[in-house]
């Protein structure tokens, strides 16, 4: 599939008439074709046609149209957007259509982009894989064996695949970064507070934040910037202003101090990998930065934290599918109770891995248990994050690897789901600090040493609310390592 120009091009010739947004919308719903990817779970031709002519219609009566007129943008389905089915990827919300948009949905439509599409995703977002689906995995446009990622999978693959140009997805412990590596596109996940949590799902509320999945660095600082600012609506929203976060974007690395974090403890990575991040220092150094290997002392206990903390705020999040406020309601036999209608429609409702996580969650916050686990959990959370603030103090970006492998096949090895969870060990660190991160492609693993013709993602890691220093970092590997050819060699 051909590349897309930019989606900063694109709004402009739809701004001044040269492209309307009818035909762009009509150019992706060509590309998604019969979904071989498995990348939707509700692509309304009707929906989306009319959303587009909505905005070619504000143009011809002579309005200004916003940043990203007529672009086409794919949600991830945990984020509500008014009349178009809501599933989260599960059984449980089936029927359920919301009737308002998420506060990123709202600040799209506001730019004139034009949403397109729901994304599949791991059921309630929780997964690495894609396979966590009700609705079946999604495929990596990389090779049709592959794991596209998770839990995003749907925005990663469409975006990677050039079936969209840009996407929204949600990250709770890697669920932008992982995927957008996978599949060889940009993924940012914010700083925790910069943009609105309204119409998205909860699954961690502490973790979970909406970011951008595009093909550029620039073109994701151009969503960003839409999707950023104070929302009332969401408690945890930072009422701090968002610079202009394209101005500065290739004012290099010169004279930034970058620091390489170290201290995982995870043994094994792909050459690959271990070969995108020695290059990417070189780069970095070549563009003027001093780069220097910092160990973090407790980051190895990201993942252990992670899910003890993650499955305890999804235990409280995810009761409020009952089988009676929203969505799929069980049969019950006749004399069944209030209760036998809650068991049966969450048992019936949930897929394992949920099941899996409601059930660690309640047990680490059941008496007794809740200092031992979630208590605990929460002080090494607090050390990791403090660990991340000290490197600050001396580095103006650090980086890292972003997955331990490139794309790992479809129903892979991961026999145990623990196996799965340790796939999270570098990305899970900004989450838990709330810092903004973000997984550049590099190119194909085969070119660092790796065995695989499949693409490599090195992360940027910035202070809170530095995301402009964070693209800026961006931008010099991107500009540095060049895009990336087309899956397929198309
Ligand atoms: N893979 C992680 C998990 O399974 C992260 C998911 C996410 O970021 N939503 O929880």
């Amino acid at each position: 599939m051909d590349a897309f120009d930019s989606i900063v091009d694109l709004a402009a010739a739809v701004r001044t008439g040269d492209r309307s947004a009818v035909s762009l919308a009509e150019d992706c719903l060509a590309r998604v074709g019969g979904d071989p990817l498995n990348a939707f779970l509700d692509l309304d031709r009707e929906d989306v046609l009319a959303r587009a002519a909505a905005v070619d219609a504000k143009r011809e009566a002579g309005e200004t149209l916003g940043p990203l007129a007529g672009v086409p943008v794919a949600i991830k389905d945990n984020l509500s957007v008014t009349g178009r089915p809501l599933t989260c990827a599960s059984r449980i919300l089936e029927g359920y259509t919301p009737p308002f948009d998420a506060d990123v949905v709202e600040r799209l439509v506001a730019a004139d982009a034009v949403p397109f599409g729901k994304t599949n995703l791991d059921e309630f977002a929780m997964g690495a894989s894609g396979e966590n689906s009700a609705f079946g995995p999604t495929i990596n446009p990389w090779g049709e064996n592959r794991s596209p990622g998770g839990s995003s999978s749907g925005s990663a693959a469409a975006v990677g695949g050039r079936l969209v140009p840009a996407a929204l997805g949600s990250d709770t412990g890697g669920s932008i970064r992982q995927p957008a590596a996978f599949c060889g596109c940009v993924g940012v996940k914010p700083t925790y507070g910069r943009v609105s949590r309204y119409g998205l799902v909860a699954f961690a509320s502490s973790l979970d934040q909406i970011g951008p999945f595009a093909g550029s660095v620039a073109e994701a600082a151009a969503l960003l910037q839409v999707i950023c600012g104070h929302d009332k609506r969401d408690t945890t929203s930072v009422d701090v202003e968002v610079p202009d976060l394209s101005a500065g974007l290739r004012d290099g690395v010169k004279g930034l101090k970058v620091g390489v974090v170290e201290g995982f403890g995870l043994d094994g990575l792909d050459a690959g990998v271990t070969g995108a991040v020695a290059e990417a220092e070189r780069v970095l150094i070549d563009a003027g930065a001093a780069v220097e290997h910092v160990p973090l002392e407790n980051v190895s206990e990201a993942v252990a934290v992670y899910y003890v903390v993650a499955p305890c705020e999804a235990s409280g999040n995810l009761a409020r599918f009952d089988g009676v406020h929203y969505g799929r309601r069980a049969e019950l036999p006749a004399g069944g109770t209030l209760e036998d209608l809650y068991l049966r429609s969450r048992g019936e409702g949930f897929g394992d891995e949920v099941k899996r996580r409601i059930m660690v969650g309640t047990f680490a916050l059941s008496s007794g248990y809740y200092d031992a686990y979630y208590k605990t959990a929460l002080k090494v959370r607090r050390k990791i994050a403090e660990d991340f603030d000290r490197a600050f103090a001396k580095y103006d970006l650090l980086i890292s690897p972003v997955t331990p492998k490139p794309a790992f096949p479809i129903a892979a090895e991961f026999e145990d789901p623990l196996e799965m969870y340790l796939d999270d060990i570098f990305s899970i660190g900004a989450n838990l600090a709330g810092l903004p991160a973000m997984s550049v492609p590099v190119g194909l693993a085969t070119a660092f040493g790796g065995g695989d013709e499949l693409p490599v993602g090195v992360q940027v890691i910035a202070p809170r609310f530095e995301e402009a220093r964070l693209l800026r970092g961006g931008q010099v590997l991107e500009d540095a390592f060049g895009r990336l050819p087309s899956p397929g060699g198309k």
